[in-house]
């Protein structure tokens, strides 16, 4: 029989108060339970609340030095955990092993780099003001902190929003995508081994349509850092007026590589491979539109098409694996009618599809999927398909490419191959987006920048860099005269 996991609230593990559980289910080995997780309602959220919330009082006063001494624990102990941790995220997420290892260590070099930047961080900022005064600015912690994920990278963005969230003060419910559970409860028991004390840090799952409602009603959580679609983010966002909810919202993408005549072609099929594929086309920052120049489009083709067949698309925990399967039902059933929708309105499929080998055990399995000839009213140049499917345009002109790149209510990543130093400039200067990189691919990024969207990818101060930190804090402005 499965194993039951349990929430993680008030330092106990806890079953709901209804028993009711939903299964989680590998997505290599269609309908094979992993384990059962706990179908919060509701009242586990509003516990976890509680918890957090009593938490707050005393760890809002926990020396800056001891809560960093914790989150470094914890830090140690994700790197010892490294394999153990990677193998459940493969097994539940279905990304290879060597992108779920690699997903630990991106958690683990962002953490490091908020466990050092907050101590330069916190601290007050004087002010010489005259007549006696003296003036400083200081921040405090804001409260409980509501944090949900999505489950692409279920490990990398808890701890990118919960670290920086306990160091500087916060205490958190974390609510994580029902499609990735057990590495939530995993890394909430290294919480509980770094020394965290009860109810610093929650953990409940069940689905966000039933329990998103109880963190956004609920007037003691002061902030809500979401990551996930554009929808859903908008519905959390009007939801969070009623209590002037604070909000970091990171959203959806239709990320464009634009690809010009002198780019190296070697280095632009890399990285749309790279950023098409890793992880089945599940990044964010996934590249999903090529706009690339009709002088080299068929160069381009032709390589990238090579590239896709010989990728080896099979079992995430086989090391010779390119490419596991999408994350479970929905993601494959939605893909595969992105991709018969695109045949539908003309444009031409080159290669990929969904995965037709038997299996003993068949998963949700796609081929890397290349489609030419995309216009831009099309569903595959529009919509974010959050899957291995990349749609080519051909453009002609730098200009041209910009404009279509811009075309879209989303402004998440983009890329440019090419090797001339003015149209890296002129593209880096209009392009509407968060990220912009030359001859690197869409998905590439540093804790020390910030990551977040424009437009309709996302809302408030963005994840990493110094707006990471400052999400989690409120300003006071203080005035002290001697008596
Ligand atoms: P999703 O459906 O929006 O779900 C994200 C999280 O929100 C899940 O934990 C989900 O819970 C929860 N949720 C669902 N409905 C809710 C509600 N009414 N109230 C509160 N929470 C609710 O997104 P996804 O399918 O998991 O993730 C894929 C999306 O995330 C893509 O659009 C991708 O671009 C985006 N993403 C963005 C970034 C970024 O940094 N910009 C990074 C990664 C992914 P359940 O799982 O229980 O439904
Ligand atoms: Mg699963």
């Amino acid at each position: 029989m499965a194993e039951e996991l349990l929430n993680y609230v008030a330092g106990e593990w806890r079953r709901c108060r209804d028993a009711t559980t939903f299964d989680n289910e590998d997505p290599a080995a269609r309908g094979s339970v992993l384990n059962v997780v706990q179908a919060s309602g509701p009242d586990e959220l509003t516990e976890a609340i509680e918890a957090a919330d009593l938490a707050f009082r005393t760890w809002r006063r926990v020396p800056l030095h001891e809560r960093q001494a914790c989150i470094g624990r914890f830090l140690d102990l994700v790197r010892a955990s490294r394999d153990e941790l990677a193998t459940i995220v493969s097994r539940e997420n279905g990304k290879t092993i060597s992108e779920a290892r690699a997903e630990i260590d991106s958690a683990i070099v962002e953490g490091t780099y908020h466990l050092h930047q907050v101590s330069a961080f916190v601290g007050h900022l004087g002010v010489d003001v005259g007549d006696g005064l003296t003036a400083w600015m200081q921040h405090h912690p804001i409260g409980v902190v509501g944090v949900i994920s999505p489950w692409n990278f279920p490990v990398n963005v808890m701890c990118r929003k919960a670290i920086p969230a306990l160091l500087t003060g916060n205490t958190v419910v974390f609510k994580p995508a029902s499609f990735t559970p057990w590495c939530a409860l995993e890394m909430a028991k290294l919480f509980v081994h770094s020394g965290l004390p009860p109810g610093v840090f929650n953990c409940v799952t069940g689905l966000g349509s039933r329990v998103g409602n109880a963190l956004l009603d609920d007037p003691r959580v002061r902030a809500i850092s979401f990551t996930g679609s554009t929808e859903v983010g908008k519905r959390i966002q009007a939801r969070a007026a009623n209590h002037l909810i604070r909000t970091q919202l990171e959203l959806g993408g239709k990320n464009a590589l634009i690809v010009l005549p002198d780019a190296n072609l070697d280095d632009a099929a890399t990285a749309a491979m790279t950023a098409g594929f890793a992880c089945a086309g599940q990044w964010c920052t996934s590249t999903s539109r090529v706009l690339v120049h009709e002088q080299v489009a068929d160069a381009f083709t032709a390589r990238l098409a090579a590239r896709c067949d010989a990728v080896r698309v099979g079992p995430p925990l086989e090391e010779s694996t390119g490419m596991g399967p999408v994350a479970g039902p929905e993601q494959f059933a939605s893909i595969q009618r992105a991709i018969e929708i695109g045949i539908a309105e003309g444009a031409s499929l080159v290669t990929g599809g969904v995965c037709r080998e038997p299996r003993a055990t068949p998963g949700y399995y796609i081929r890397p999927t290349v489609f030419t000839g995309v216009r831009p009213e099309m569903f595959l140049f529009r919509e974010e398909i959050f899957g291995p499917v990349l749609a080519l345009t051909r453009v002609e002109s730098l200009d041209q490419a910009i404009e279509l790149a811009n075309d879209s209510m989303y402004g998440l990543s983009s890329a440019l191959f090419t090797r001339d130093l003015s149209a890296a400039q002129r593209y880096i200067d209009a392009i509407d987006a968060g990220l912009a990189h030359v001859n690197v691919h869409s998905g590439y990024k540093h804790p020390a920048l910030p990551f977040g969207g424009w437009k309709q990818s996302g809302f408030g101060p963005p994840e990493n860099s110094r707006t990471g930190l400052e999400f989690f804090v409120d300003r006071k402005a203080v005035y002290l005269k001697g008596a």
